[in-house]
């Protein structure tokens, strides 16, 4: 039953020689299975496919197992590709937290929270990572409950408490995946293969390829085995995340990320955007700093996650001991991590988390040990991280008089974060990480990918590119924190469910 709706290589050199789809046959047998040539659309009609199927999904994370599931679950042949020899990209690898309202799991809790409620938070914080084409954002908003509830009905464990969560969102939306991300890759690649998608492993999708009329009509692919060229009936989904797994391309974007570690799964190098550009897609924000974790100690293997959920109130120090931002400032907000990012850019090295001893650093370590460099002065603390001794020494003084004192900090920092640093101190650099990039794909609300358009006296600017979709992380982020996996879902979803409804290519 699965194979009966893909054409394998094999099978389809039956099926054309029986069939008689005499231009694959012939170039196939006459041995022309080798890479694409150079340009995409030339001559993408004479060359040989070594496989044929209706839809091909670019990507076996959270969107490209959605728009399988969907797709196939159509009714129609879907072959996904997948780069790496592990399913699921950063979905499995993610914390399986997911935002959405009007879940059954919120109704059982009495929960009131609209649609609006969603989309205002999306579109309410413009600063930090918020959305930045409102109609995407506003149908990613409405079906984020109905994709939670279709999670759930595909067999998707969910813990029953839907609540708010420190670091992600006030609003009551956030649900959890019990077994996390890795739990809900299982359950959306059983969907999708018993859907009859085929999944290949270790293959990557080097190339789009659109015939003469600029639709995309397959992709060229490597593996082990060789390269070969795979016939998309109805269309592409490509879903192949971030490049945060990258640290070249990071750094090709945008020279500010040039140091950021990368958090990604290996498989996450940017392809896709890389494709998109080739074959003229309207991509956008590829230039922008990423999301980002600042972690302290990620030397010494003894990381604190700073400002998530392990609130130290210490001081971030440059190479001058001096304090240069708000160090109490959320996790979500880029502003934070851009300060420190551009602090160590400036100075060529790392900043330096301070810490004293508070109640909240107690309650870490009587879980587990900080190994940072630490001591009973500051001075001596400030020396083992290579700073000025003294200066350290003035910068903690002027803190400590500042908070004893209530007058306004230099940064900004909260009255209630105005808490006194005393010993003993603990100090280590901080390194900047990203699993989420911005840049990516344009879609409409129905997942096409667009492409630019000079103006007409209609006023629209873009079209969509016939025969590709795009869904998930590569494309434009368009979403706040605790909302990127779900966002991927939904829209790989709708990816598949209209990539399966395209009339075949001429
Ligand atoms: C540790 C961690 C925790 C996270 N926790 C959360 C969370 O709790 N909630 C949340 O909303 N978000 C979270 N995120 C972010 C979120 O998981 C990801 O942004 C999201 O899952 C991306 O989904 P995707 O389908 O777009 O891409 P991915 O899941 O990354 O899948 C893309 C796949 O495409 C493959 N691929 C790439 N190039 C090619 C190619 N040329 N050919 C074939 N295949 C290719 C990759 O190998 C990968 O398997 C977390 C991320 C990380 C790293």
């Amino acid at each position: 039953m699965h194979n009966e709706k893909n054409l394998t290589r094999r099978n389809f050199v039956g099926a054309a020689l029986v069939g008689g789809m005499g231009v694959a046959a012939t170039s196939f047998l006459a041995g022309c299975s080798s890479a694409p040539a150079a340009s995409d659309t030339q001559g993408a009609n004479q060359e040989a496919w070594d496989e044929e199927t209706d839809v091909i999904v670019v990507g076996s994370g959270g969107a490209g197992l959605a728009a399988a599931v969907e797709a196939a679950g159509a009714g129609v042949g879907v072959i996904v590709l997948e780069k790496t020899n592990i399913i699921g990209g950063d979905s499995t690898l993610c914390d399986g937290i997911l935002g959405g309202w009007g879940t059954k799991l919120a109704k059982a809790q009495g929960i009131d929270v609209s649609a609006d409620d969603v989309y205002n938070w999306f579109m309410g914080h413009p600063e930090w990572y918020g959305p930045k084409d409102p109609e995407v954002a506003r149908l990613l908003a409405d079906k984020s409950g109905e994709t939670i509830d279709w999670l759930q009905e595909i067999g998707v464990p969910f813990v029953e408490e839907v609540a708010p969560r420190f670091g992600y969102t006030e609003l009551p939306v956030i649900h959890q995946v019990d077994g996390k991300g890795a739990e809900m890759i299982r359950i959306l690649k059983e969907n999708a293969e018993g859907a009859g998608a085929i999944i290949e492993t270790e293959t990557a999708a080097t190339k789009l390829i659109a015939n003469d009329e600029g639709r995309v009509i397959g992709v060229a692919a490597s593996s082990k085995k060789g390269d070969k060229r795979i016939k998309a009936n109805k269309g592409v989904v490509m879903a192949t995340g971030s490049y945060a797994g990258s640290p070249s391309m990071l750094a090709q974007l945008n020279a500010e990320s040039a140091h950021l570690l990368p958090g990604s799964n290996p498989g996450a190098t940017g392809d896709g955007l890389a494709m998109a550009m080739v074959i003229g897609a309207y991509t956008a924000r590829a230039a922008e700093l990423p999301l980002m974790s600042s972690l302290a100690g990620v030397e010494s293997g003894s990381i604190v996650n700073w400002n998530y959920y392990e609130r130290l109130h210490g001081l971030w120090l440059d190479a001058n001991g001096e304090r240069f931002f708000n160090e109490e400032t959320n996790y979500e907000n880029p502003t934070g991590h851009r300060a420190i990012v551009r602090k160590q850019n400036e100075q060529g090295k790392q900043v330096v988390a301070f810490i004293g001893t508070t109640p909240e650093l107690e309650a870490v370590l009587a879980m587990r040990p900080i190994e940072w460099a630490t001591g009973e002065t500051v001075e001596e603390v400030a020396e083992m991280v290579g700073l000025d001794g003294a200066q350290v020494k003035a910068t903690v003084d002027r803190f400590n008089s500042l908070c004893e004192t209530g007058q306004a900090d230099d940064f900004g920092r909260p009255a209630e974060f105005m808490i006194p640093l005393t010993g003993p101190f603990y100090a280590a650099p901080i390194s900047v990480s990203t699993s989420v990039t911005m840049g990516g794909f344009r879609t409409n609300t129905d997942a096409q990918a667009l492409k630019l358009m000079a103006p007409t006296k209609e006023g629209s600017l873009t079209a969509p590119i016939a025969g590709l979709y795009a869904a998930g992380v590569v494309c434009e982020w368009n979403c706040a924190a605790g909302a990127t996996v779900l966002c991927a879902v939904t829209l790989g979803r709708i990816a598949g469910q209209n990539a399966a409804k395209e009339e075949p290519a001429a």
